[in-house]
């Protein structure tokens, strides 16, 4: 009888057992919050902000993040959950159009929103935690009760219009407790707030800064919970914005396009603000496309001259005609059809003060990103990021491999600590693999 047999089982066992040693510090909970429209520098005086001030202090603060373009919500949702831009998951607005099946995309709750071909261009990390038989247990998360490539969450508690703050404190206890009793691998919990006291009072109102301090109390009591339920050292915590948030003025800085075009020549238009989206009528393309050079503090692209920085063109739902203003600056086919918003009675309250999708390198545009956990360095100040650099940590942390996506491991792999546990999982199996052939070839 040959000792092959025997051999590959020691080799094959050995190699077995790095990998399993190095993925039980590896694969460690996960706890994230989407914190919608937190601009980076909403944190800059951290004096009345003791709750965030614990976690900068015990974890991972960068400098900024810089949204994908659109810097708008669902583009960005993706590209964090995905790693990769937006013309690669083809989650390219807030509101799209299907020019074949005629179907709309529509932010917040709408039936044909939660269609398959909005989500499928790529897969989703809880997506892919559920494939591998890890479960995912998500708040308010939009998209998250929405199956995508055949899985859903183990657990979804629903979007609703911005989830109070009772919603949020309940959602980190009842987070917590399932890391904690293991019926769950991760948990991610999303929060809207912020977003819409920036867009009704603007990033530089009381109103954003009592509703910072607000979320500092619900993130004093995650802090106190940790320590309570003894989670220092197994949970690893992200927390980050999809875009920030910049001043629009009073009925000031606004382009009609009706000044402009007959807006009866046109098919579709989606959305209105920093990125509108055309659809001219048949044979209307180059007048519409014309008509519209006369505009001032806004650029009309036609899908071939969008900036390839952008990552936004080769999207399958981007429009003949893209439109995007100047930072500040605000399109809609006519003021008399501007979004006022409304009061809890239904009452108009007037024009909005905040507004984002602007160039992504705008920097009122940027976002934050704080982390800490057994795996992160503590008290360390990084540089800044991308939203598609968030997905390779996320992945890491848990153990798992990413897919390919657009990150860079470069930028955000100096926030670990350096040991095996900061070891990203591709080299990981790289090297388990390598172990496993030499043994074998050494006839070990
Ligand atoms: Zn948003």
């Amino acid at each position: 009888m040959s000792a092959a047999p025997a051999r590959f089982s020691c080799a094959f066992l050995s190699a077995f057992l790095i990998v399993s040693a190095c993925h039980s510090v590896q694969g460690r909970k996960l706890l994230v919050f989407l914190i919608d429209g937190f601009r980076y520098d909403y944190i800059d005086d951290l004096q009345n902000l003791p709750g965030f001030k614990e976690i900068v202090n015990n974890g991972v603060k960068v400098d900024y993040t810089t949204p994908d373009f659109p810097s708008l919500s669902y583009p960005n949702y993706y590209s964090l959950m995905t790693g990769r831009h937006c013309d690669i998951h083809q989650m390219t607005g807030n509101f799209m159009w299907d020019k074949d099946s005629m179907k709309e995309f529509l932010i917040g709750a709408n039936p044909d929103s939660r269609l398959p071909m909005w989500w499928d261009g790529s897969e989703p990390l809880w997506v892919t935690m559920q494939k591998l038989g890890k479960k995912v247990y998500m708040y308010y998360w939009p998209g998250c009760e929405v199956e995508i490539l055949g899985k859903r969450a183990t657990f979804c508690e629903q979007y609703v219009s911005s989830p109070s703050m009772k919603n949020l404190t309940d959602s980190i206890e009842n987070a917590l407790n399932v890391l904690k009793n293991g019926k769950a691998d991760m948990a991610a919990v999303y929060y809207e707030n912020i977003d819409v006291e920036g867009h009704h009072f603007g990033p530089q109102s009381q109103e954003v800064q009592r509703a910072v301090r607000s979320l500092d109390v619900a993130f004093q009591t995650l802090n106190q919970k940790i320590k309570e339920k003894k989670l220092q050292d197994e949970l690893n915590i992200m927390m980050f914005s999809d875009h920030g948030m910049t001043d629009i003025e009073w009925m000031d800085k606004v382009i009609e396009l009706k000044a402009y075009i007959n807006v009866s020549s046109v098919l579709k238009m989606m959305d209105r603000g920093p990125v509108v989206s055309l659809w001219p009528k048949p044979g209307m393309l180059d007048e519409i496309y014309r008509a519209l050079q006369a505009a001032q503090h806004m650029k009309v692209y036609q899908t071939h001259e969008i900036p390839d920085r952008y990552h936004y063109k080769r999207g399958k739902f981007v429009p003949p005609l893209t439109l995007v203003a100047d930072p500040g600056w605000f399109i809609t086919e006519s003021k008399d059809k501007l979004p006022f918003w409304q009061n809890g009675t239904g009452e108009a309250k007037g024009w909005q003060h905040g507004w984002h999708g602007y160039d992504n390198e705008f920097l009122d545009m940027r976002g934050f990103f704080l982390a800490q956990g057994p795996v992160f360095k503590k008290n360390f100040r990084a540089g800044p990021i991308r939203t598609v650099d968030v997905y390779n940590l996320m992945c890491t942390t848990l153990g798992i491999q990413p897919l390919p996506n657009n990150g860079s491991w470069s930028r955000v792999e100096f926030m670990l600590i350096a040991s095996a546990e900061a070891v990203h999982p591709i080299l990981l199996y790289s090297f388990a693999l390598a172990m496993l052939v030499l043994m074998l070839s050494a006839g070990i």
